[in-house]
């Protein structure tokens, strides 16, 4: 049976099912997994199962969708549904504060009260320990839903609190039934759904054109390579360090590029690990004009051609 509007992730699925038909639901759940797979549609249709006032909606884990609790719950409105996210890129200590004020007060309906924390890494260290007591021993029938890339990113005192699901990409026929259900047309699904590395979310949330360009320039990039000389490829690393609002973009696509052939080329795969290595040092903040100095300057040597 679907678990509402979610395609895949069979397996933390099954985990959620048996705890919510079982009634033995954890009071946290840690969701971690790349951004745009579908945590957040999860933690939403569980606290619409947890929410539904049909008494045999936890039995069969699938809401009615017929009650009031359910119709609350589907728009945001539900008293009982609190919804933290980051405000200017950041959860600060107060709207914790604000969120374990809420919870202290009776539940509206039913006794049961759900929390989901998107991006919950970008909560402050005053805030995280704000919350800790509260994961550890929420008020009566609260359960929380804590949405991270990673847990690596949480302090592990707040890990060690959680049960842990692991999320992974989509294949790509589930990113494209997702953006079929959003009303995304055929032939631009089948593009977005090839670009996505396996993340609906972040089909969705691109513009198709921009997207679609962003590839064709990294293909190009991949092509050409080989027989670009020294100052070129300065030129090159020059203009993409430039624009950073396309950057991670752009090397998303270079990598996919680099993955689909890496298995046939060692030269490809040898490029690629440097394009990860870079990426890597990117996230860590190093200087965007010498990581990518170093990248087009290394990679290249021949081959390139397989690319095309
Ligand atoms: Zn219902």
């Amino acid at each position: 049976m679907p678990f509402g509007p979610v395609r895949g992730h069979q397996r933390p699925i099954k985990v959620l099912e048996r705890a919510i038909r079982s009634g033995r639901i954890p009071h946290a759940y840690l969701f971690w997994g790349p951004d745009g797979v579908g945590k957040e549609t999860v933690a939403r249709h569980a606290a619409k199962i947890l929410l539904c006032k049909d008494p045999s909606a936890r039995a069969n884990a699938s809401p009615c969708g017929q009650c009031d609790g359910c119709a609350k719950t589907a728009s945001g409105g539900h008293p009982d549904f609190h919804l933290v996210a980051p405000t200017e890129k950041a959860i600060s200590v107060d709207d914790i504060r604000a969120l374990l004020e809420a919870l202290s007060f009776e539940a509206f309906e039913r006794g049961v009260k759900i929390v989901i924390i998107r991006d919950v890494f970008k909560m402050s260290r005053e805030g995280a320990n704000a919350l800790l007591k509260t994961v550890e021993e929420p008020p009566e029938g609260t359960h929380l839903f804590l949405l991270a890339h990673h847990r690596s990113q949480l302090i592990p005192t707040l890990v060690s609190r959680c049960q842990p699901l692991r999320f992974d990409p989509l294949a790509e026929e589930d990113v494209l039934a997702v953006l079929s259900d959003n009303g995304v047309e055929d032939e631009k699904a089948r593009v977005l759904a090839e670009l996505s590395g396996g993340s609906p979310g972040v089909a969705l949330a691109q513009d198709f054109e921009v997207l679609v360009q962003a590839d064709a320039e990294s293909r190009d990039v991949a092509g050409k390579l080989q027989s670009m000389g020294t100052i070129d490829r300065l030129g090159l690393a020059e203009s993409w360090s430039k624009d950073k609002e396309k950057l991670p973009l752009r090397l998303e696509c270079l990598e996919r590029r680099l993955s689909e052939a890496a298995p046939k080329s060692p030269f490809a795969l040898n490029c690629l690990e440097r394009l990860q290595a870079v990426r890597a040092l990117i996230d860590r903040n190093a200087n965007l004009q010498l990581a990518l100095d170093a990248l087009f300057l290394m990679a290249g040597k021949e081959g390139w051609e397989e690319f095309n």
